[in-house]
Protein backbone atom coordinates (compact mmCIF):
# COMPACT_ATOMS: atom_id res chain seq x y z
CA UNK A 1 0.00 0.00 0.00
CA UNK A 2 1.04 3.81 -0.88
CA UNK A 3 0.83 5.43 2.47
CA UNK A 4 1.87 8.32 4.18
CA UNK A 5 1.51 10.60 7.01
CA UNK A 6 2.16 13.86 5.98
CA UNK A 7 4.17 14.21 9.33
CA UNK A 8 7.70 16.25 10.12
CA UNK A 9 8.90 13.73 12.63
CA UNK A 10 7.22 10.97 10.49
CA UNK A 11 8.79 9.00 7.17
CA UNK A 12 9.44 11.04 4.15
CA UNK A 13 6.59 10.95 1.63
CA UNK A 14 7.52 7.83 -0.39
CA UNK A 15 7.70 5.43 2.72
CA UNK A 16 5.56 3.72 3.94
CA UNK A 17 4.29 4.41 7.66
CA UNK A 18 3.52 1.15 9.42
CA UNK A 19 0.87 0.45 12.67
CA UNK A 20 1.82 -3.24 12.43
CA UNK A 21 3.47 -6.23 10.40
CA UNK A 22 1.23 -5.78 7.97
CA UNK A 23 -1.21 -2.50 9.15
CA UNK A 24 -0.36 0.89 7.25
CA UNK A 25 -1.83 4.07 6.93
CA UNK A 26 -3.59 4.68 3.60
CA UNK A 27 -4.48 8.52 3.80
CA UNK A 28 -2.03 11.63 3.60
CA UNK A 29 -2.76 13.68 6.67
CA UNK A 30 -5.54 16.26 6.48
CA UNK A 31 -3.89 19.79 7.36
CA UNK A 32 -5.80 22.47 9.35
CA UNK A 33 -4.49 26.35 8.66
CA UNK A 34 -3.27 27.50 12.36
CA UNK A 35 -5.86 30.54 11.73
CA UNK A 36 -8.90 28.30 10.69
CA UNK A 37 -11.31 27.68 13.78
CA UNK A 38 -12.08 24.37 14.29
CA UNK A 39 -14.62 22.52 15.76
CA UNK A 40 -12.96 20.43 18.75
CA UNK A 41 -9.24 20.42 20.02
CA UNK A 42 -8.80 16.92 21.60
CA UNK A 43 -5.84 17.37 24.03
CA UNK A 44 -4.07 13.71 23.74
CA UNK A 45 -4.63 11.53 21.25
CA UNK A 46 -4.39 8.36 23.76
CA UNK A 47 -7.41 5.62 24.83
CA UNK A 48 -10.23 8.40 25.31
CA UNK A 49 -8.60 10.75 22.85
CA UNK A 50 -8.17 8.35 19.72
CA UNK A 51 -12.13 7.03 20.06
CA UNK A 52 -13.02 10.67 20.20
CA UNK A 53 -11.29 11.36 17.09
CA UNK A 54 -12.18 9.06 15.30
CA UNK A 55 -15.81 9.41 16.00
CA UNK A 56 -15.94 12.94 15.80
CA UNK A 57 -14.62 12.94 12.07
CA UNK A 58 -16.67 10.56 11.46
CA UNK A 59 -19.39 12.74 12.05
CA UNK A 60 -18.62 15.36 10.10
CA UNK A 61 -16.49 18.07 12.62
CA UNK A 62 -13.36 19.55 12.12
CA UNK A 63 -10.89 18.18 14.51
CA UNK A 64 -7.52 18.10 15.84
CA UNK A 65 -5.70 15.69 18.27
CA UNK A 66 -2.90 17.29 19.96
CA UNK A 67 -0.27 14.42 21.56
CA UNK A 68 2.42 15.44 23.78
CA UNK A 69 4.26 11.97 22.41
CA UNK A 70 5.55 10.70 18.91
CA UNK A 71 2.98 9.44 16.06
CA UNK A 72 4.44 5.88 16.26
CA UNK A 73 5.72 4.02 13.33
CA UNK A 74 5.93 0.44 14.47
CA UNK A 75 8.53 -1.05 12.40
CA UNK A 76 10.48 2.29 12.53
CA UNK A 77 10.25 2.90 16.38
CA UNK A 78 9.65 -0.01 18.16
CA UNK A 79 11.73 -3.29 19.34
CA UNK A 80 10.57 -6.47 20.40
CA UNK A 81 12.46 -6.04 23.48
CA UNK A 82 11.91 -5.24 27.02
CA UNK A 83 14.84 -2.62 27.40
CA UNK A 84 14.19 -0.63 24.62
CA UNK A 85 10.34 0.29 25.31
CA UNK A 86 10.99 3.47 27.64
CA UNK A 87 9.81 5.59 25.21
CA UNK A 88 6.67 4.46 25.27
CA UNK A 89 5.59 6.12 28.71
CA UNK A 90 5.37 9.54 30.09
CA UNK A 91 8.88 9.42 32.06
CA UNK A 92 9.23 13.48 32.12
CA UNK A 93 9.87 14.82 35.73
CA UNK A 94 6.53 14.54 38.28
CA UNK A 95 6.66 14.96 42.16
CA UNK A 96 5.44 12.29 43.75
CA UNK A 97 5.06 12.46 47.71
CA UNK A 98 2.26 11.46 50.63
CA UNK A 99 2.16 8.44 52.85
CA UNK A 100 2.23 6.02 50.49
CA UNK A 101 3.77 7.64 47.64
CA UNK A 102 2.86 6.22 43.99
CA UNK A 103 5.67 5.39 41.37
CA UNK A 104 5.18 7.44 38.58
CA UNK A 105 5.95 7.02 35.06
CA UNK A 106 6.53 3.83 33.32
CA UNK A 107 3.70 1.39 34.77
CA UNK A 108 0.77 4.45 34.55
CA UNK A 109 1.29 6.67 31.90
CA UNK A 110 1.98 6.35 28.26
CA UNK A 111 3.47 9.45 25.62
CA UNK A 112 2.66 8.96 22.11
CA UNK A 113 -0.65 8.21 19.68
CA UNK A 114 -2.43 5.88 21.42
CA UNK A 115 -1.40 6.51 24.97
CA UNK A 116 -1.72 4.22 27.40
CA UNK A 117 -3.52 1.75 24.93
CA UNK A 118 0.12 1.19 23.30
CA UNK A 119 1.76 -0.68 26.00
CA UNK A 120 -1.60 -2.02 28.03
CA UNK A 121 -1.74 -5.22 28.85
CA UNK A 122 -5.11 -5.01 27.17
CA UNK A 123 -7.04 -6.80 29.97
CA UNK A 124 -10.94 -5.72 29.36
CA UNK A 125 -13.58 -6.90 31.64
CA UNK A 126 -16.26 -4.53 31.87
CA UNK A 127 -17.10 -2.68 35.20
CA UNK A 128 -19.76 -4.45 37.62
CA UNK A 129 -23.66 -2.23 38.15
CA UNK A 130 -22.34 -2.07 41.39
CA UNK A 131 -19.83 -0.16 40.52
CA UNK A 132 -22.22 2.73 39.41
CA UNK A 133 -23.88 3.06 42.97
CA UNK A 134 -20.78 1.91 45.48
CA UNK A 135 -21.89 5.09 47.96
CA UNK A 136 -25.48 4.26 47.87
CA UNK A 137 -25.00 0.21 48.55
CA UNK A 138 -21.94 0.64 51.12
CA UNK A 139 -22.02 4.15 52.24
CA UNK A 140 -18.46 4.80 50.82
CA UNK A 141 -16.72 6.43 48.21
CA UNK A 142 -19.09 7.92 45.08
CA UNK A 143 -21.87 7.38 42.82
CA UNK A 144 -21.60 8.04 39.69
CA UNK A 145 -23.98 10.27 37.67
CA UNK A 146 -24.80 7.25 35.25
CA UNK A 147 -25.71 3.45 35.53
CA UNK A 148 -23.73 0.05 33.99
CA UNK A 149 -26.97 0.23 31.83
CA UNK A 150 -25.90 3.87 29.94
CA UNK A 151 -22.83 2.45 29.14
CA UNK A 152 -23.75 -1.19 28.48
CA UNK A 153 -24.30 -0.51 24.65
CA UNK A 154 -20.78 1.11 24.64
CA UNK A 155 -19.26 -1.87 26.14
CA UNK A 156 -20.84 -4.09 23.47
CA UNK A 157 -19.52 -1.88 20.65
CA UNK A 158 -16.26 -0.90 21.95
CA UNK A 159 -16.04 -4.96 22.49
CA UNK A 160 -16.15 -5.48 18.81
CA UNK A 161 -14.40 -2.30 17.94
CA UNK A 162 -11.03 -3.58 19.71
CA UNK A 163 -12.08 -6.41 19.26
CA UNK A 164 -12.08 -8.55 22.95
CA UNK A 165 -11.50 -11.98 22.91
CA UNK A 166 -12.92 -14.10 25.59
CA UNK A 167 -15.12 -16.76 26.74
CA UNK A 168 -18.83 -17.58 25.41
CA UNK A 169 -19.96 -17.23 29.35
CA UNK A 170 -18.37 -15.00 31.46
CA UNK A 171 -19.99 -15.30 34.80
CA UNK A 172 -19.50 -11.27 36.62
CA UNK A 173 -21.32 -8.09 37.40
CA UNK A 174 -23.79 -8.29 34.55
CA UNK A 175 -22.93 -11.93 33.04
CA UNK A 176 -22.46 -12.13 29.29
CA UNK A 177 -20.65 -13.63 26.64
CA UNK A 178 -17.98 -12.31 23.85
CA UNK A 179 -17.81 -12.45 20.31
CA UNK A 180 -14.37 -13.62 19.31
CA UNK A 181 -13.25 -17.04 21.11
CA UNK A 182 -10.84 -17.06 23.63
CA UNK A 183 -7.39 -17.51 23.41
CA UNK A 184 -5.04 -20.91 24.88
CA UNK A 185 -3.42 -20.68 28.02
CA UNK A 186 0.12 -20.04 28.78
CA UNK A 187 2.23 -21.37 31.64
CA UNK A 188 1.13 -18.32 33.75
CA UNK A 189 -2.58 -18.74 32.91
CA UNK A 190 -2.07 -22.64 33.35
CA UNK A 191 -1.23 -22.03 37.04
CA UNK A 192 -3.82 -19.92 37.64
CA UNK A 193 -6.69 -22.17 36.72
CA UNK A 194 -4.67 -25.09 38.52
CA UNK A 195 -5.11 -22.75 42.03
CA UNK A 196 -8.58 -21.76 41.35
CA UNK A 197 -9.97 -24.80 40.56
CA UNK A 198 -8.22 -26.67 43.57
CA UNK A 199 -10.02 -24.32 45.77
CA UNK A 200 -13.22 -24.33 43.68
CA UNK A 201 -12.60 -20.51 42.77
CA UNK A 202 -13.99 -20.18 39.27
CA UNK A 203 -12.01 -18.35 36.91
CA UNK A 204 -12.01 -17.26 32.94
CA UNK A 205 -9.61 -18.73 30.75
CA UNK A 206 -8.35 -16.91 27.91
CA UNK A 207 -10.08 -13.85 28.32
CA UNK A 208 -11.67 -10.87 28.55
CA UNK A 209 -8.30 -9.54 26.42
CA UNK A 210 -8.19 -6.87 23.48
CA UNK A 211 -5.52 -9.58 21.60
CA UNK A 212 -6.87 -10.77 18.47
CA UNK A 213 -7.36 -14.77 18.48
CA UNK A 214 -7.31 -14.64 14.87
CA UNK A 215 -6.42 -13.25 12.34
CA UNK A 216 -8.56 -10.26 11.06
CA UNK A 217 -8.27 -7.30 8.20
CA UNK A 218 -4.75 -6.50 7.90
CA UNK A 219 -4.33 -7.40 11.34
CA UNK A 220 -2.49 -10.88 12.08
CA UNK A 221 -3.48 -12.69 15.22
CA UNK A 222 -1.34 -13.04 18.12
CA UNK A 223 2.15 -14.79 18.60
CA UNK A 224 2.27 -15.33 21.90
CA UNK A 225 5.83 -14.61 22.98
CA UNK A 226 4.96 -11.79 25.48
CA UNK A 227 5.72 -8.28 24.08
CA UNK A 228 2.35 -6.93 24.75
CA UNK A 229 3.71 -4.29 27.59
CA UNK A 230 6.22 -3.34 24.72
CA UNK A 231 3.43 -1.93 21.99
CA UNK A 232 2.74 -5.67 20.12
CA UNK A 233 4.73 -4.43 17.25
CA UNK A 234 2.99 -7.53 15.51
CA UNK A 235 -0.16 -5.47 15.86
CA UNK A 236 -2.62 -8.50 17.45
CA UNK A 237 -3.26 -6.22 20.43
CA UNK A 238 -4.84 -3.36 19.83
CA UNK A 239 -4.55 0.16 20.49
CA UNK A 240 -6.46 3.07 19.56
CA UNK A 241 -2.95 3.89 17.35
CA UNK A 242 -4.28 1.08 15.26
CA UNK A 243 -7.95 0.26 16.21
CA UNK A 244 -9.40 4.02 15.78
CA UNK A 245 -6.64 6.21 14.40
CA UNK A 246 -6.71 5.03 11.08
CA UNK A 247 -10.18 5.52 10.60
CA UNK A 248 -9.86 9.00 12.20
CA UNK A 249 -7.23 10.24 9.89
CA UNK A 250 -9.10 8.72 6.87
CA UNK A 251 -11.98 11.01 8.07
CA UNK A 252 -10.30 14.36 8.40
CA UNK A 253 -8.76 14.25 11.53
CA UNK A 254 -5.14 15.89 12.31
CA UNK A 255 -3.29 14.93 14.96
CA UNK A 256 -0.03 17.04 15.66
CA UNK A 257 2.07 15.03 17.33
CA UNK A 258 5.27 15.73 19.50
CA UNK A 259 3.30 19.30 20.47
CA UNK A 260 2.72 19.87 24.59
CA UNK A 261 -0.61 21.86 25.12
CA UNK A 262 0.35 24.25 27.87
CA UNK A 263 -2.52 26.94 28.07
CA UNK A 264 -6.16 26.31 27.26
CA UNK A 265 -7.63 29.49 26.97
CA UNK A 266 -10.33 31.32 27.87
CA UNK A 267 -12.57 34.40 27.53
CA UNK A 268 -13.92 35.82 31.10
CA UNK A 269 -16.90 38.09 29.32
CA UNK A 270 -18.53 34.93 27.51
CA UNK A 271 -16.72 32.25 30.24
CA UNK A 272 -15.93 30.25 26.99
CA UNK A 273 -12.62 28.60 25.97
CA UNK A 274 -11.18 29.87 22.71
CA UNK A 275 -8.38 27.04 22.15
CA UNK A 276 -4.60 26.44 23.24
CA UNK A 277 -1.44 26.94 23.56
CA UNK A 278 1.36 24.07 22.78
CA UNK A 279 4.86 24.03 22.06
CA UNK A 280 5.57 22.11 18.73
CA UNK A 281 8.05 19.63 17.35
CA UNK A 282 10.73 22.36 17.17
CA UNK A 283 10.25 24.21 20.43
CA UNK A 284 8.04 27.19 18.96
CA UNK A 285 4.97 28.27 20.50
CA UNK A 286 1.86 28.02 18.93
CA UNK A 287 -1.67 28.97 19.42
CA UNK A 288 -4.76 27.12 17.62
CA UNK A 289 -7.96 28.48 17.99
CA UNK A 290 -11.12 26.54 18.48
CA UNK A 291 -15.01 26.57 19.01
CA UNK A 292 -14.45 23.71 22.07
CA UNK A 293 -11.56 21.77 23.44
CA UNK A 294 -11.63 18.53 25.04
CA UNK A 295 -8.99 17.24 27.68
CA UNK A 296 -8.18 13.62 27.02
CA UNK A 297 -4.66 13.60 28.95
CA UNK A 298 -4.79 10.73 31.43
CA UNK A 299 -5.45 11.52 35.61
CA UNK A 300 -2.61 13.43 35.90
CA UNK A 301 -1.78 15.52 33.18
CA UNK A 302 -5.47 17.09 32.76
CA UNK A 303 -5.68 18.48 36.26
CA UNK A 304 -2.54 19.81 35.60
CA UNK A 305 -3.16 20.92 32.48
CA UNK A 306 -6.55 22.45 34.12
CA UNK A 307 -4.22 24.00 37.19
CA UNK A 308 -1.50 25.74 34.63
CA UNK A 309 -4.42 27.39 33.02
CA UNK A 310 -5.71 29.13 35.49
CA UNK A 311 -6.95 32.67 34.68
CA UNK A 312 -9.05 35.34 35.95
CA UNK A 313 -12.14 34.22 36.90
CA UNK A 314 -10.51 31.06 37.36
CA UNK A 315 -7.96 32.03 39.62
CA UNK A 316 -7.33 28.32 41.23
CA UNK A 317 -7.45 26.10 37.73
CA UNK A 318 -9.38 26.18 34.83
CA UNK A 319 -13.33 24.56 35.64
CA UNK A 320 -11.86 24.74 39.27
CA UNK A 321 -14.91 26.26 41.09
CA UNK A 322 -15.39 23.63 43.37
CA UNK A 323 -11.94 22.96 43.97
CA UNK A 324 -12.37 19.58 42.89
CA UNK A 325 -9.86 19.43 40.32
CA UNK A 326 -6.72 16.97 41.22
CA UNK A 327 -8.53 15.35 43.97
CA UNK A 328 -9.97 12.01 44.48
CA UNK A 329 -7.15 10.35 42.17
CA UNK A 330 -7.39 6.77 42.44
CA UNK A 331 -5.05 4.01 41.86
CA UNK A 332 -6.03 0.17 42.37
CA UNK A 333 -3.67 -2.16 44.49
CA UNK A 334 -1.69 -4.27 42.18
CA UNK A 335 0.75 -6.50 44.46
CA UNK A 336 2.09 -9.00 42.33
CA UNK A 337 2.33 -12.51 43.99
CA UNK A 338 5.12 -14.75 42.52
CA UNK A 339 5.27 -18.60 43.17
CA UNK A 340 8.29 -20.94 42.04
CA UNK A 341 7.11 -24.47 40.72
CA UNK A 342 9.23 -27.46 40.08
CA UNK A 343 8.54 -27.29 36.45
CA UNK A 344 9.03 -24.69 34.25
CA UNK A 345 6.08 -22.28 33.68
CA UNK A 346 7.74 -19.66 31.15
CA UNK A 347 5.98 -16.53 31.96
CA UNK A 348 7.05 -15.10 28.53
CA UNK A 349 5.35 -17.69 26.37
CA UNK A 350 1.62 -15.58 25.95
CA UNK A 351 0.33 -12.54 26.59
CA UNK A 352 0.48 -11.34 30.20
CA UNK A 353 -3.45 -10.76 30.43
CA UNK A 354 -4.95 -14.26 29.34
CA UNK A 355 -6.83 -15.34 32.48
CA UNK A 356 -8.59 -13.89 35.74
CA UNK A 357 -11.06 -14.52 38.38
CA UNK A 358 -13.53 -11.68 39.63
CA UNK A 359 -14.98 -13.96 42.27
CA UNK A 360 -13.97 -11.52 45.03
CA UNK A 361 -15.36 -8.20 43.61
CA UNK A 362 -18.26 -7.29 45.44
CA UNK A 363 -18.66 -6.59 49.04
CA UNK A 364 -18.88 -9.64 51.39
CA UNK A 365 -20.15 -8.45 54.89
CA UNK A 366 -18.41 -11.45 55.83
CA UNK A 367 -14.93 -9.25 55.49
CA UNK A 368 -14.34 -5.95 57.46
CA UNK A 369 -14.18 -3.73 54.49
CA UNK A 370 -16.10 -2.96 51.54
CA UNK A 371 -15.75 -3.58 47.94
CA UNK A 372 -13.33 -6.38 46.44
CA UNK A 373 -10.38 -7.03 44.29
CA UNK A 374 -9.93 -9.34 41.37
CA UNK A 375 -6.82 -11.50 40.76
CA UNK A 376 -5.01 -11.80 37.22
CA UNK A 377 -2.08 -13.41 35.17
CA UNK A 378 1.12 -11.26 35.09
CA UNK A 379 3.56 -12.61 33.26
CA UNK A 380 6.72 -10.23 33.66
CA UNK A 381 9.69 -10.30 31.19
CA UNK A 382 12.99 -10.24 32.89
CA UNK A 383 14.20 -6.84 33.80
CA UNK A 384 10.76 -6.48 35.33
CA UNK A 385 11.11 -10.16 36.92
CA UNK A 386 14.47 -8.87 38.41
CA UNK A 387 12.85 -5.56 39.90
CA UNK A 388 9.98 -7.24 41.41
CA UNK A 389 12.67 -9.48 42.88
CA UNK A 390 14.78 -7.35 43.76
CA UNK A 391 12.00 -5.90 46.17
CA UNK A 392 10.40 -9.20 47.54
CA UNK A 393 13.51 -11.22 48.19
CA UNK A 394 16.35 -8.33 48.33
CA UNK A 395 18.12 -10.64 45.56
CA UNK A 396 21.18 -8.57 44.44
CA UNK A 397 24.55 -9.86 42.58
CA UNK A 398 24.86 -13.45 42.62
CA UNK A 399 22.11 -14.12 44.29
CA UNK A 400 20.00 -12.46 41.62
CA UNK A 401 22.04 -13.82 38.78
CA UNK A 402 20.73 -17.26 40.72
CA UNK A 403 16.94 -16.22 40.83
CA UNK A 404 17.18 -14.92 37.04
CA UNK A 405 18.69 -18.37 35.80
CA UNK A 406 15.72 -19.62 37.61
CA UNK A 407 13.40 -17.08 35.71
CA UNK A 408 11.48 -20.01 33.87
CA UNK A 409 10.38 -21.97 37.11
CA UNK A 410 8.61 -19.07 38.28
CA UNK A 411 4.51 -17.73 37.97
CA UNK A 412 3.09 -14.06 38.59
CA UNK A 413 -0.37 -13.25 39.67
CA UNK A 414 -1.29 -9.45 40.06
CA UNK A 415 -4.28 -8.92 42.89
CA UNK A 416 -6.42 -5.52 41.31
CA UNK A 417 -7.62 -3.72 44.52
CA UNK A 418 -9.97 -1.03 44.47
CA UNK A 419 -8.90 1.64 46.03
CA UNK A 420 -11.56 3.94 47.00
CA UNK A 421 -11.62 7.81 46.21
CA UNK A 422 -10.11 10.22 48.90
CA UNK A 423 -10.15 14.19 48.52
CA UNK A 424 -6.77 14.40 49.46
CA UNK A 425 -5.24 11.58 46.94
CA UNK A 426 -4.62 14.44 44.53
CA UNK A 427 -2.62 16.03 42.16
CA UNK A 428 -1.28 19.69 42.39
CA UNK A 429 1.20 21.99 40.85
CA UNK A 430 4.83 21.17 42.14
CA UNK A 431 7.34 23.82 42.23
CA UNK A 432 9.67 22.56 40.25
CA UNK A 433 9.34 23.00 36.01
CA UNK A 434 9.69 20.81 33.36
CA UNK A 435 11.93 21.52 30.04
CA UNK A 436 8.88 23.16 28.71
CA UNK A 437 9.24 25.69 31.67
CA UNK A 438 5.75 24.36 32.93
CA UNK A 439 5.09 23.37 36.42
CA UNK A 440 5.26 19.89 36.69
CA UNK A 441 2.46 17.87 39.04
CA UNK A 442 2.86 17.12 42.21
CA UNK A 443 0.94 13.50 43.46
CA UNK A 444 0.06 13.38 46.94
CA UNK A 445 -1.24 9.71 48.19
CA UNK A 446 -2.43 7.88 51.25
CA UNK A 447 -3.90 4.52 52.25
CA UNK A 448 -7.13 4.63 54.37
CA UNK A 449 -8.15 1.64 56.73
CA UNK A 450 -10.15 0.41 54.09
CA UNK A 451 -7.86 0.17 51.44
CA UNK A 452 -5.38 -1.29 54.13
CA UNK A 453 -7.92 -3.97 55.17
CA UNK A 454 -8.74 -4.89 51.49
CA UNK A 455 -5.50 -5.23 50.44
CA UNK A 456 -4.20 -7.50 53.29
CA UNK A 457 -7.23 -9.70 52.53
CA UNK A 458 -6.26 -9.84 48.71
CA UNK A 459 -3.10 -10.42 48.40
CA UNK A 460 -3.61 -13.45 50.92
CA UNK A 461 -5.85 -14.85 48.98
CA UNK A 462 -3.59 -15.06 45.94
CA UNK A 463 -0.82 -16.10 47.73
CA UNK A 464 -3.19 -18.73 49.02
CA UNK A 465 -4.31 -19.64 45.16
CA UNK A 466 -0.50 -19.28 44.23
CA UNK A 467 -0.02 -22.08 46.92
CA UNK A 468 -2.68 -23.93 45.78
CA UNK A 469 -1.58 -24.53 42.19
CA UNK A 470 1.70 -25.69 43.41
CA UNK A 471 4.31 -22.81 44.40
CA UNK A 472 6.66 -24.59 46.74
CA UNK A 473 8.27 -20.78 47.62
CA UNK A 474 5.72 -17.75 47.15
CA UNK A 475 6.79 -14.12 47.84
CA UNK A 476 5.35 -10.40 46.74
CA UNK A 477 6.24 -6.92 45.78
CA UNK A 478 3.87 -4.02 46.90
CA UNK A 479 3.06 -1.61 44.10
CA UNK A 480 0.02 -0.32 42.46
CA UNK A 481 -1.65 -0.27 39.01
CA UNK A 482 -3.87 1.90 36.93
CA UNK A 483 -4.13 5.48 37.79
CA UNK A 484 -7.85 7.32 36.96
CA UNK A 485 -9.77 9.99 38.66
CA UNK A 486 -8.31 13.79 39.58
CA UNK A 487 -11.20 15.46 37.50
CA UNK A 488 -14.35 13.33 38.71
CA UNK A 489 -17.81 13.72 37.07
CA UNK A 490 -21.10 13.73 39.08
CA UNK A 491 -24.35 15.57 39.23
CA UNK A 492 -23.72 17.90 41.62
CA UNK A 493 -21.13 20.80 40.64
CA UNK A 494 -20.42 21.56 43.99
CA UNK A 495 -18.37 17.79 44.26
CA UNK A 496 -17.46 17.07 40.48
CA UNK A 497 -15.66 19.02 38.01
CA UNK A 498 -17.60 17.66 35.08
CA UNK A 499 -21.39 16.47 34.17
CA UNK A 500 -22.32 12.74 33.04
CA UNK A 501 -20.87 13.73 29.44
CA UNK A 502 -17.73 14.98 30.41
CA UNK A 503 -18.97 18.32 29.99
CA UNK A 504 -17.30 21.02 32.99
CA UNK A 505 -19.57 21.98 35.24
CA UNK A 506 -18.43 25.78 35.26
CA UNK A 507 -17.47 26.33 31.06
CA UNK A 508 -20.01 25.31 28.54
CA UNK A 509 -17.07 24.41 25.66
CA UNK A 510 -15.00 22.58 27.65
CA UNK A 511 -15.24 18.70 28.24
CA UNK A 512 -12.70 16.18 30.07
CA UNK A 513 -12.86 12.98 28.88
CA UNK A 514 -10.26 10.29 30.10
CA UNK A 515 -9.87 8.15 32.66
CA UNK A 516 -9.41 11.30 35.03
CA UNK A 517 -13.49 11.59 35.02
CA UNK A 518 -14.38 8.39 36.96
CA UNK A 519 -15.57 8.61 40.39
CA UNK A 520 -14.80 5.15 41.42
CA UNK A 521 -12.82 2.62 39.59
CA UNK A 522 -14.00 -0.87 41.20
CA UNK A 523 -11.30 -3.62 40.52
CA UNK A 524 -11.46 -3.90 36.59
CA UNK A 525 -8.66 -3.06 34.55
CA UNK A 526 -10.14 0.88 33.52
CA UNK A 527 -9.26 1.13 29.65
CA UNK A 528 -12.23 -0.39 28.03
CA UNK A 529 -14.68 1.60 30.43
CA UNK A 530 -11.94 4.98 29.40
CA UNK A 531 -13.07 4.19 25.81
CA UNK A 532 -16.90 3.15 25.95
CA UNK A 533 -17.11 6.82 27.84
CA UNK A 534 -15.37 8.34 25.15
CA UNK A 535 -17.93 6.89 22.46
CA UNK A 536 -20.44 8.04 24.56
CA UNK A 537 -19.28 11.50 25.05
CA UNK A 538 -18.82 11.76 21.27
CA UNK A 539 -22.16 10.46 20.74
CA UNK A 540 -23.96 13.32 23.18
CA UNK A 541 -21.55 16.14 21.40
CA UNK A 542 -23.16 14.76 17.61
CA UNK A 543 -26.36 14.90 19.35
CA UNK A 544 -25.99 18.50 20.33
CA UNK A 545 -24.12 19.47 17.27
CA UNK A 546 -23.52 23.35 17.07
CA UNK A 547 -24.91 24.27 20.66
CA UNK A 548 -22.12 22.79 22.22
CA UNK A 549 -20.29 25.99 20.46
CA UNK A 550 -22.85 28.22 21.43
CA UNK A 551 -25.63 27.58 23.52
CA UNK A 552 -25.29 27.86 27.35
CA UNK A 553 -28.39 25.78 27.69
CA UNK A 554 -27.12 22.16 29.22
CA UNK A 555 -29.21 18.98 27.62
CA UNK A 556 -28.94 16.27 29.57
CA UNK A 557 -30.44 13.92 27.31
CA UNK A 558 -28.54 10.41 26.90
CA UNK A 559 -28.06 10.76 23.00
CA UNK A 560 -28.60 7.45 20.63
CA UNK A 561 -26.02 5.10 20.53
CA UNK A 562 -24.71 5.19 17.22
CA UNK A 563 -23.31 1.92 15.98
CA UNK A 564 -22.64 2.97 12.14
CA UNK A 565 -19.74 5.32 13.74
CA UNK A 566 -17.68 2.20 14.64
CA UNK A 567 -14.82 1.94 12.52
CA UNK A 568 -15.57 -0.08 9.13
CA UNK A 569 -16.18 -3.62 9.40
CA UNK A 570 -16.21 -3.79 13.40
CA UNK A 571 -20.11 -3.63 13.68
CA UNK A 572 -22.07 -6.65 13.21
CA UNK A 573 -19.00 -9.13 12.97
CA UNK A 574 -18.03 -11.92 15.45
CA UNK A 575 -20.43 -14.62 16.98
CA UNK A 576 -23.55 -13.38 18.82
CA UNK A 577 -23.53 -12.76 22.20
CA UNK A 578 -25.03 -15.22 24.53
CA UNK A 579 -26.09 -12.07 26.87
C1 LIG B 1 1.99 -1.38 32.09
C2 LIG B 1 0.53 -1.03 31.98
C3 LIG B 1 -0.40 -2.02 31.71
C4 LIG B 1 -1.75 -1.68 31.63
N1 LIG B 1 -2.63 -2.68 31.34
C5 LIG B 1 -3.94 -2.40 31.26
C6 LIG B 1 -4.87 -3.43 30.95
O1 LIG B 1 -4.50 -4.61 30.80
N2 LIG B 1 -6.17 -3.10 30.83
C7 LIG B 1 -6.61 -1.81 31.02
O2 LIG B 1 -7.80 -1.57 30.91
N3 LIG B 1 -5.75 -0.82 31.32
C8 LIG B 1 -4.43 -1.08 31.43
N4 LIG B 1 -3.55 -0.08 31.71
C9 LIG B 1 -4.10 1.29 31.94
C10 LIG B 1 -4.48 1.99 30.65
O3 LIG B 1 -3.38 2.02 29.78
C11 LIG B 1 -4.93 3.42 30.98
O4 LIG B 1 -5.96 3.35 31.95
C12 LIG B 1 -5.48 4.18 29.79
O5 LIG B 1 -4.57 4.20 28.73
C13 LIG B 1 -5.79 5.61 30.22
O6 LIG B 1 -6.44 6.26 29.17
P1 LIG B 1 -6.52 7.85 29.08
O7 LIG B 1 -7.26 8.17 27.85
O8 LIG B 1 -7.00 8.35 30.39
O9 LIG B 1 -5.00 8.34 28.97
P2 LIG B 1 -3.81 7.87 28.00
O10 LIG B 1 -4.17 6.66 27.23
O11 LIG B 1 -2.57 7.80 28.83
O12 LIG B 1 -3.69 9.08 26.99
C14 LIG B 1 -3.29 10.36 27.36
C15 LIG B 1 -2.50 10.98 26.23
O13 LIG B 1 -2.46 12.38 26.42
C16 LIG B 1 -1.18 12.87 26.08
N5 LIG B 1 -1.01 14.15 26.80
C17 LIG B 1 -1.08 14.35 28.13
N6 LIG B 1 -0.91 15.66 28.40
C18 LIG B 1 -0.75 16.30 27.24
C19 LIG B 1 -0.54 17.65 26.88
N7 LIG B 1 -0.47 18.61 27.81
N8 LIG B 1 -0.40 17.95 25.57
C20 LIG B 1 -0.50 16.99 24.62
N9 LIG B 1 -0.69 15.68 24.91
C21 LIG B 1 -0.81 15.34 26.20
C22 LIG B 1 -0.24 11.77 26.53
O14 LIG B 1 1.00 11.82 25.84
C23 LIG B 1 -1.05 10.51 26.18
O15 LIG B 1 -0.77 10.02 24.89
C24 LIG B 1 -2.19 -0.36 31.81
C25 LIG B 1 -1.25 0.64 32.07
C26 LIG B 1 0.09 0.30 32.18
C27 LIG B 1 1.07 1.36 32.49
S1 LIG C 1 1.83 -11.88 22.83
FE1 LIG C 1 0.40 -11.44 21.15
S2 LIG C 1 -0.52 -9.47 21.68
FE2 LIG C 1 1.30 -9.69 22.98
S3 LIG C 1 2.97 -8.70 21.84
FE3 LIG C 1 2.98 -10.85 21.21
S4 LIG C 1 1.66 -10.92 19.38
FE4 LIG C 1 1.25 -8.98 20.43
Amino acid sequence: MSATVDNAAGPAEDQVHYLGSMQTIEFPMNRYGENEEIDYIVVGVGAAGGVLLQRLSRAGFKVIGIEAGPFWDTERDWVSDEAGSHQLYWEDMRVTGGKNPLALGANNCGKGVGGGSVHWAAFTPRFHPSDFEVFTRDGVGADWPISYWDLKPYYELLELEMPVAGPAWYPWGDPHGYPFGPHPMGGVGNTLIRGCTNLGIPVSAGGPVAILSGSRGDRPHCIYRGFCIQGCKVGAKASTLITHVPDALANGAEIRDRCMVSRIHHDKKTNRVTGVSYIDSEGCERFQKAKAVIVSGYSIETPRLLLNSACAGYENGLANSSDTVGRYLMAQAGNVILGRFKEPVRMYKAPPAHALTEEFYETDPKRDFARGFAIQTVGPLPIAFAKQMMAARGSWGWGMRRIMMDYNHWSAFGLLGEILPWPENRVTLADEKDQFGLRVAHVNFDLHDNDKKLIEFGKNKVEQVMRAAGAEEVVQEARYAHLVGAARMGKDPATSVVDCFGRTHDIPNLFVCDGSILPTQGSANPGLTIQALAARTADYLISQGATVFNSDRRDMTAPPVRPELSPPGTHGVGVPRLA
